[in-house]
């Protein structure tokens, strides 16, 4: 079983400093069911490659068998494929032999284990049932350029077909630590096997090593099922928290919050004058439905509801408390029914791509994105974009650079203590034009509120078309 790790970052021999293994000395390690090797076949200037090789010991395999005996055929138990491919045990190798490397420690060069570098992992062998686009769809939407090499079940038999192992590539620009953590859960997905019991220890680790990337691939939950060994239980739980996670409380964050960012935009009555902006651009658009995306306690889903033209209208919200207040401000218990028909609200959240918001003329998200964490953008903007696709698109988000105008707000602080970046026009700018270019829209640009001639206005507006 053997993996291999290259980067031509330059000098390339500092892959020893990150995997804490000096190139010019091969090291063994003695694990519970075997032998692991690190030597480094190539280390130059250019290029460097570590290898981590295992033997996994035949009578071990055999000790810890469960199930009756006879389960398969006879010798199976002599005769199998675990050690020769990868699978749990190379992500307990990974653990055991690369562990401050997998997480992320490097004393030598701390800048180093932050920063992404190009690496490319090559698995001599992965078993993978499912085939290879499932392979690929495990590692592309984390950004891994994936090559395979599918092996037949006998070369000298080329009528009995292919296998299901694969040789497998991967190349990405990230931390050896992000690498590491992904093939340490991935390997073991691929296999759908584990060598040993899977317990709550295990949705720990699973949430540990997945925490930075996990709630947002599109196969969350077969990952996670065949991770903890389709235990429903376990699962579940390893995903109620992994969402829960990154959502941090919206509820309380959000009332909390809205209050004091009311206050300080309050005078210049901006609240109004965003909602006014935005159905101005709306009813131009001739957009008949419309969804509001982090409706917040629905004000704008009210003016909507005035407004004839828009025959369908959503309120989404992923705080179930900003949901319940925007149902009572609407009054939709005792609201006349052909209103009420025009109107829904649900929970969810605007990284997760949701059925709900397909089929929608136009999408607005007032004051949203700052709310999100930058490296969640890259979800949201794929939700909106490239899955729900309405041919108009609102965004409004404050301009940082108006905040001094605020007497206040503490120099250096943002509108809203839950948000997580505030951008300048330049900015917002910078963001907006190649994603409209990427997903087939055009972006036009507008401020919103008492515009000042150094500062520009204190709301700024991105309005999306498809072309
Ligand atoms: N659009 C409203 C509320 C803005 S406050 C208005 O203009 O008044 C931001 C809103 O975004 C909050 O209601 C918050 O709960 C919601 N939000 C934050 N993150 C979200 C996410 N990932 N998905 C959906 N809504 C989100």
């Amino acid at each position: 079983m053997l993996l291999t790790l290259t980067t031509t970052h330059h000098p390339a021999t500092d892959l020893g400093f990150l995997l804490h293994k000096n190139p010019s000395r091969p090291q063994k390690f003695d694990l519970s069911f075997g032998k692991a090797h690190v030597l480094y076949p190539l280390a130059s200037n250019d290029r460097c490659t570590a290898a981590l090789l295992l033997e996994i010991d035949p009578i071990h395999l055999v000790r810890r068998r469960r199930g009756p005996a006879g389960e398969g055929f006879a010798l199976e138990q002599y005769v199998n494929d675990r050690p020769f491919v990868a699978s749990s045990f190379m992500s307990v190798a990974i653990a055991q032999v690369l562990g401050t490397a997998l997480a992320g420690i490097c004393k030598q060069r701390p800048e180093l284990a932050q920063t992404p570098i190009p690496l490319e992992a090559t698995l001599a062998v992965v078993p993978c049932r499912s085939g290879e686009a499932f392979l690929r769809s495990l590692f592309e939407p984390l950004g891994y350029e994936v090559e395979t090499v599918a092996h037949a079940l006998d070369e000298n038999f080329p009528q009995w077909g292919q296998s299901h192992y694969f040789t497998l590539r991967l190349r990405n620009t990230v931390t050896v630590s992000t690498f590491l953590s992904h093939l340490y859960v991935l390997i073991p997905v691929l296999d759908d096997d584990k060598h040993y019991w899977v317990d709550q220890e295990e949705v720990e680790k699973l949430l540990r090593h997945g925490q930075q990337w996990l709630a947002t691939h599109p196969l969350r939950e077969q990952i996670a099922s065949r991770y903890l060994r389709h235990q429903t239980r376990l699962t579940r739980q390893a995903l109620s928290r992994l969402l829960e996670e990154d959502q941090a409380d919206p509820d309380q964050v959000q009332q909390e919050r809205a209050a004091e960012e009311e206050q300080a935009e309050k005078k210049i009555h901006l609240h109004e004058a965003r909602m006014d902006a935005v159905i101005a651009q709306l009813l131009a658009s001739g957009a008949t439905s419309v969804a509001d995306l982090g409706c917040g306690s629905g004000k704008l889903l009210r003016r909507l509801l005035d407004e004839k033209q828009f025959k369908k209208i959503a309120g989404m919200d992923v705080s179930q408390r900003s949901l319940e207040l925007a149902a009572d401000r609407l009054d939709l218990e005792k609201m006349p029914e052909a209103r009420r028909e025009r109107i829904t609200l649900f929970q969810g959240s605007l990284t997760y791509r949701d059925k709900r918001l397909a089929g929608y003329d136009a999408a607005v998200a007032i004051e949203v994105i700052e709310h999100l964490d930058p490296p969640r953008l890259g979800a949201f903007e794929r939700v909106i974009f490239e899955f729900a696709r309405p041919r108009v698109v609102i965004l409004t988000t404050p301009n940082v650079e108006y905040n001094v105008k605020f007497p206040t707000l503490p120099a250096g602080k943002f509108r809203h203590r839950d948000h997580r970046f505030e951008w300048t026009r330049k900015q917002f700018q910078t963001w907006a034009q190649p994603l409209a270019m990427r997903f087939g829209y055009e972006v036009s640009h507008h401020s919103i509120g008492p515009e000042d001639a150094e500062l520009g206005a204190p709301t700024q507006m991105a309005v999306f078309t498809r072309v």
